[in-house]
């Protein structure tokens, strides 16, 4: 699973699955706006429940206040009196100031009388411009329920003071007859201007939906849905209400359940409020609180946006996880990349080193070959002139002998014939010395004193010293040391380093060779130019020789460390500190013999 993700999720793949998701997360958000709005007013509606409650008591209990008021009022005797006696102006005079002062006492804003007609005759207003006195109220409901005998109870619309009054009404009775009706008016100001400094306004409707309260002023006597023609006619004849005022609201409602609404109202602004009602059922009223859906709307908003910002959150983290494996696919490539480029080079090199090492055996066969060829070249130069030399001598006396021979001079032609054999014998001492060298004879080895074949090989040599003014330092150690070999080929090889030696000091006068016996070594030591470097490496080859032709074959050191090779030991080339080679010959020791050998 996680390998299917590395494979299919590019950088840009990444980003068109993010902005997908932020597009979806946004649009989601978007479109789930209006529900979350819908639950944050639904919670403003229930927050306003209370409030709503609480006001409802407080408007009751304003209104049945003053219900029992006009009953009792109306027991006063001075009112029938009046009723008898309309135009008795004294009288009138006494009932107009005892209302007034009824009217202030109790905090009504008019308290009047009305004969059986209608007529107002006397009111607690009656200084005032505007007052009742005089004017007819027949046509209104609470008139005619209190000539019934009722107490009643009407909203109505004060035509002569612009304002709203709810009215109480009782029947005034002589004792036999009803002779009058007794009104108290109050308004409701007071209540309404209570709401104005809450948060939220409040409207009072009637079962039409028309408006009778509102903290609102410019919401008075306005319909909240269209009057039916019906109710229209029962307002104009009882002028309930102010007809001419009467008109529509526009107000747009969607219900939120549980008697609340949101409701738009577009009077001279657009405005917004969420809207629950409660049932007055003893006036067959609503009571509605409005509150403005701006802090719901707000909180809508503030959750939506916190809900956006989780989830954009969420989509980051999921963002930097997509990347952050992306980015782990991309270092596994790359390492994959990188382990396969070194593979590569690795193996490239190991073809090379495969290649080099090819060529290197191919190389040393050649040289082995080379070094072959030139050992032959070498071999046949010197033997050619070992040969030809003797050769050519042998030609000579034998021309020499023959031509003696014809003149019968025996004598001079034996002389050659001599010489001839003395030329053989020289080439076959080189060819036996050949032969020597090609097939090195197995002769026995065994214990021998080192000093005593110093000491011969240096007695051989003397003769040719004595001849060439050179001189041999000879230092034995004390007493006999028994070492492992032959004594005749291990004379050879001290003769030959001698010679050697000899050989590097020809240009000397005195020459001297120093031969040391420490332990098992003999050091033969000369004080000529000393080992070249480019020659120490091919010194010991078969034929290599840095000496004039007649001179050296080349054949000294190579026989001199097969032999000492043969007896266990070894043979060592190396210059002195002071100039002049050094070599050495190490012997293996060996314990003495009964009888000395050789
Ligand atoms: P040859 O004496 O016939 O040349 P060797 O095998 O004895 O053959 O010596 C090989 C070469 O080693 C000599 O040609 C010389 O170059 C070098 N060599 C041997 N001994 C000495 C020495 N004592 N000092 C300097 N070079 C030496």
């Amino acid at each position: 699973m996680p390998h299917t993700w590395r494979v299919h999720l590019s950088r840009r793949n990444i980003f068109l699955f993010i902005a997908s998701l932020v597009a979806l997360t946004l649009v989601a958000g978007a479109a789930s706006l209006p529900s979350l709005e819908r639950h944050y007013f639904r919670q403003q509606a229930q927050q306003d429940t209370a409030p709503l409650k609480l006001a409802a008591e407080s408007l009751r209990a304003a209104i049945s206040r003053y219900a029992p008021l006009p009953a009792l009022i109306a027991e006063r005797a001075i009112l029938v009196d009046l009723l008898a006696r309309p135009d008795d102006g004294a009288l009138l005079e006494t009932v107009n100031e005892d209302l007034r002062q009824t009217a202030t006492a109790v905090r009504a804003s008019d308290v009047f009388v009305m004969d059986i007609t209608g007529r107002t005759l006397a009111a607690a207003t009656y200084r005032e411009p505007g007052s009742y006195v005089g004017r007819n109220f027949n046509y209104r409901a609470y008139f005619g329920q209190a000539l019934n005998g009722d107490l009643s109870s009407f909203q109505i619309y004060g035509t002569t003071t612009g304002e709203q009054g709810y009215f109480y009404a009782a029947p005034i009775e002589d004792g036999t007859r009803i002779v009058g009706v007794l009104a108290v008016k109050f308004n409701i100001d007071a209540f309404e201007s209570v709401w104005r400094g809450a948060d939220s306004d409040f409207i009072v409707s009637d079962r039409n939906d028309f408006i009778l309260m509102s903290s609102r002023p410019d919401w008075h006597f306005r319909a909240m849905r269209p009057l039916s023609d019906a109710t229209r006619q029962v307002i104009a004849q009882n002028l309930q209400y102010p007809i001419d005022r009467i008109d529509l609201l526009p107000i747009t409602a969607r219900d939120l359940g549980d008697m609340a609404q949101h409701v738009e109202v577009a009077s001279d602004t657009s405005e917004s409020f969420v809207k629950s009602s409660l049932r007055l059922a003893e006036y067959d009223w609503t009571m509605s609180s409005l509150s403005p859906t701006t802090p719901a709307t707000l909180n809508a908003l503030r959750t939506l946006l916190l809900i956006e910002l989780t989830a954009l959150l969420m989509i980051a983290g999921l963002m930097a996880y997509l990347f952050k494996q992306g980015r782990d696919a991309e270092k596994l490539v790359r390492e994959q990349k990188a382990k396969r480029v070194l593979e590569e080079a690795v193996a490239d090199r190991t073809a090379d080193l495969r290649k080099a090492l090819a060529d290197l055996e191919r190389t040393q066969l050649d040289l082995i070959q080379a070094g072959k060829l030139s050992g032959l070249g070498q071999m046949s130069a010197a033997l050619s002139h070992e040969f030809n030399q003797p050769l050519a001598a042998v030609k000579t006396y034998a021309d020499n002998a023959r031509a003696f021979l014809q003149r019968q001079n025996v004598a001079e032609a034996d002389g050659n014939l001599e010489n001839i054999s003395k030329m053989v014998d020289r080439m076959a001492s080189i060819s036996t010395h050949l032969r020597n060298f090609a097939r090195r004879p197995q002769q026995p080895t065994g214990p021998l004193v080192l000093n005593a074949v110093v000491q011969d090989a240096i007695s051989v040599l003397d003769v040719r010293l004595a001849a060439g003014g050179g001189r041999i330092v000879y230092t034995p150690p004390e007493g006999d040391i028994w070492v492992t070999g032959g004594h005749v080929r291990l004379q050879q090889v001290i003769v030959n380093l001698i010679n050697n030696a000899l050989d590097a000091m020809e240009d000397q006068a005195a020459p001297v060779v120093e031969v040391t016996v420490v332990g098992h070594k003999v050091t033969v030591r000369d004080t000529g130019a000393g080992i070249d470097e480019e020659v120490s490496g091919q010194m010991f080859d078969p034929f290599f020789t840095t000496k004039s032709p007649g001179k050296g074959l080349g054949l000294g050191l190579s026989i001199s460390y097969n032999i000492v090779n043969d007896f266990g030991g070894s043979l060592i080339a190396s210059n002195h500190p002071d100039g002049g080679a050094v070599f050495s010959v190490v012997l293996q020791p060996t314990a003495p013999r009964e009888v000395a050998a050789q």
